[in-house]
């Protein structure tokens, strides 16, 4: 697995400055990972000896059909759960168990409906024990990232889909984690919201230095967002390709260079070793 050299920080907005600093190796390595479920009727291979190292500041995404292993990919990285076989690496540590250092931004908002806006930003600087005074200046700061200033005080269910994604990404980006681990986070939107999401997602990632990993069944949307992106492999769960994305950001998803790339992707997703059509396959292209 090719690395890519580690992205610069966002030198024009000093408020992030850091978050994607240059460390002396990747961010994340895993090294032939793999992990099988073994119950009384079926044993599978979820993940099949994957390697992958992530560099600070790169946004990965990975692509692959339903049942290929990218949750399981996602949940060993967050440290949900341990592989049965490799070694995971981050930050040149073990990696054990979950921690504030790496976040999950899920396809459904998981916030508490009783609490507003404000408060549900600031629940995990809460149990970090921030001080008062730095929690009301992360909190304002990453509403304003989201464009959410005007709704501190709304409730959950006062706002739309696109809205409550917003205050997920604005809660997992205030606690300042070193990598954003996102579940298909567009899946459930409709489209427009999903354009105007896509759009704000690169705008963040770029003036926040952030590291992400992606997980998506939208090849349009890995081609938009990506700076590589792992195309993935059912039965066993494999990392068939992984392809850097050289376009200029930021990127808009109607231009030539955007589509013609996703096709690229989707070309991948169709050669022999993995003979289903796109069109029959769920991706949206
Ligand atoms: P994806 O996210 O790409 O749809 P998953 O990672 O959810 O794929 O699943 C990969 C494979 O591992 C599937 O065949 C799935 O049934 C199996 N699997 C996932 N989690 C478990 C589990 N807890 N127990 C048994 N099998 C599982």
């Amino acid at each position: 697995m090719q690395l890519l050299a580690g992205r610069k920080t966002r030198t024009e907005h000093p408020e992030f400055e850091g978050r994607g600093a240059a460390l002396q190796g990747p961010l994340l390595s895993l090294r032939n990972v793999s992990r099988r479920f073994v119950t009384s009727r079926h044993n599978t291979t979820a993940l099949d000896d994957v390697s992958l190292d992530i560099n600070a500041g790169e946004f990965v995404c990975v692509v692959g059909p339903s049942g290929c292993g990218k949750s399981t990919l996602l949940n060993l990285v967050a440290g949900l759960d341990r592989p049965t076989a490799g070694e995971m690496l981050f930050d040149g540590r073990p990696l054990k168990g979950a921690a504030a250092d790496r976040v999950v931004v899920f396809q459904e908002a998981a916030l508490y409906p009783w609490l507003n806006v404000r408060a549900n930003v600031e629940f995990g600087l809460k149990m970090k024990h921030v001080s008062g005074s730095k929690r009301r200046e992360l909190v304002d700061q990453y509403l304003e990232l989201v464009n959410l200033s005007g709704f501190q005080k709304a409730f959950v269910h006062e706002l739309s889909g696109g809205m409550k994604q917003r205050v997920q990404l604005a809660r997992a980006l205030a606690v300042e984690p070193r990598m954003l681990l996102m579940d298909e986070p567009f899946a459930a939107l409709d489209a427009q919201t999903r354009d105007v999401l896509q759009a704000e997602l690169q705008e963040i990632w770029q003036r926040t230095g952030s590291t992400i990993l992606f997980i998506t069944h939208n090849v349009r949307e890995a081609a938009l967002l990506g700076d590589r992106v792992i195309v993935m492999t059912p039965s066993p769960g494999r990392f068939k390709s992984e392809i850097p994305v050289p376009l200029k950001r930021p990127r808009d998803p109607d231009t030539h260079a955007v589509v013609d790339f996703a096709a690229e992707i989707r070309t991948q997703l169709q050669h022999d070793e993995y003979p289903v059509r796109a069109k029959d396959s769920g991706y949206v292209i």
